[in-house]
């Protein structure tokens, strides 16, 4: 089987490069993965993708834009790529199917996951009260009390997110100091409505179908600080308390992994893992934004965007990277 464009992932990054490349007149497959339609898949409500007034169930935006994009003829494979060779054109892609795939270009949009916090009662509440993505679904929770777990400057960030819409919000750290600049936790102490509880895991996730607290485990004598309070405890002793806290919302922030295993050592991953970009220039003028370091191997969405993680930056940047192989493409013809 041979392609002008293989996409390599089906979440808003790689369904909007389909869409591109087909309307564009080439042969286009998207290998979706074994969970095709990407992190969306994992949530309910969508209220910040343009054009649905209302708002839209996560798996309902990603099989309009499926349908989108096998309606103007795009082929899938609902299996996991499992190992590319770009070594020589044409590229190929191996699914664990018998058939070799060639493609004159690939796009990678292989996404990334959240780190979620692996207690009980977190999987089953994904989407309803957990969330990793404080901007798509602090809105949620407006006037209302929530967590935030880690210690990162992403934490920090989604911290000071929802502190602008809910009534309190409390960090839980596992350590007895956080790991983010100085500037975002300065940011972070500032704000009345952030509390932090130093030396606390998050052990159990309560509620049945929504979140209604949690249980936590806190490992020295007690260590709930005032974000005012900018001495730091020490976890002097080997004391456990152990806790029920009411809450209405947890927000994961312990970091993503980017979906990248399959690249390594073929394409330029950052110590992350996420996919490095290789901007090419004609003189002054940009001409591919999307490129890696492999010519005719182009990037999209949250597998290379350790920065904005949302589903419309996801599209654009698989938009983008559909124009460059588009122009990839013709350039090889002439
Ligand atoms: C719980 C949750 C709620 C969210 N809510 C919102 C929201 O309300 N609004 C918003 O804008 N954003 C939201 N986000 C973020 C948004 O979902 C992501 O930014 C967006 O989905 C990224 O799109 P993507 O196409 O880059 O990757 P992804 O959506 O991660 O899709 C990547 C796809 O590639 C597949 N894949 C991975 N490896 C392979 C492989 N080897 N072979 C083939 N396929 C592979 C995966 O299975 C997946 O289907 C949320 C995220 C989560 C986790």
């Amino acid at each position: 089987m041979s392609y002008d464009v293989i996409i390599i992932g089906s979440g808003p990054a790689g369904l909007t490069a389909a869409i591109y490349n087909i309307r564009a007149g080439f042969k286009v497959l998207v290998i979706a993965g074994y969970a095709w339609g990407g992190q969306l898949m994992l949530t309910t409500e969508v209220e910040n993708y343009p054009g649905f007034p209302d708002g839209i169930l996560g798996p309902d935006l990603m099989q309009k834009m499926r349908q989108q994009a096998e309606n103007l003829g795009v082929e899938f494979i609902d299996k996991d790529a499992v190992e590319i060779d770009v070594n020589k054109r044409p590229f190929k892609v191996y699914t664990g199917l018998n058939t070799q795939i060639e493609g004159r270009t690939v796009i990678i949009a292989t996404g990334a996951a959240t780190k979620w916090l692996d207690v009980p009662g977190e999987k089953e509440l994904i989407g309803k009260g957990i969330s990793s993505c404080a901007p798509c679904d602090a809105f949620f929770f407006k006037g209302k009390n929530v967590i935030v777990v880690g210690g990162g400057d992403s934490a920090m960030e989604e911290t000071l997110v929802l502190a602008r819409v809910v009534n309190s919000v409390a960090i839980i750290h596992r350590r007895h100091e956080f790991r983010a600049s100085q500037i975002m936790q300065d940011r972070v102490f500032a704000n009345a409505k952030i509390k932090v509880l130093w030396n606390t895991m998050v052990t159990e996730v309560l509620g049945k179908d929504k979140v209604t607290g949690v249980r936590l485990r806190n490992y020295s004598s007690s260590e709930a600080r005032s974000q005012n309070d900018s001495s730091r405890p020490f976890a002097s002793n080997n004391n456990t308390k152990e806790s029920e806290m009411p809450i209405d919302g947890v927000f994961v922030a312990i970091g993503h992994k980017p979906n990248s295993e399959k690249f390594i050592g073929r394409i330029d991953l950052d110590d992350k893992g996420y996919v490095i970009r290789h901007e090419q220039y004609e003189g002054k003028l940009l001409k591919y934004w999307s490129s890696t370091n492999v010519d005719g191997v182009f990037v999209a969405g949250d597998v290379h965007d350790y920065r904005y993680k949302q589903a419309v930056t996801a599209a654009g940047f698989g938009c983008i990277a559909g124009l460059d192989a588009e122009k990839w493409l013709d350039e090889q013809k002439g």
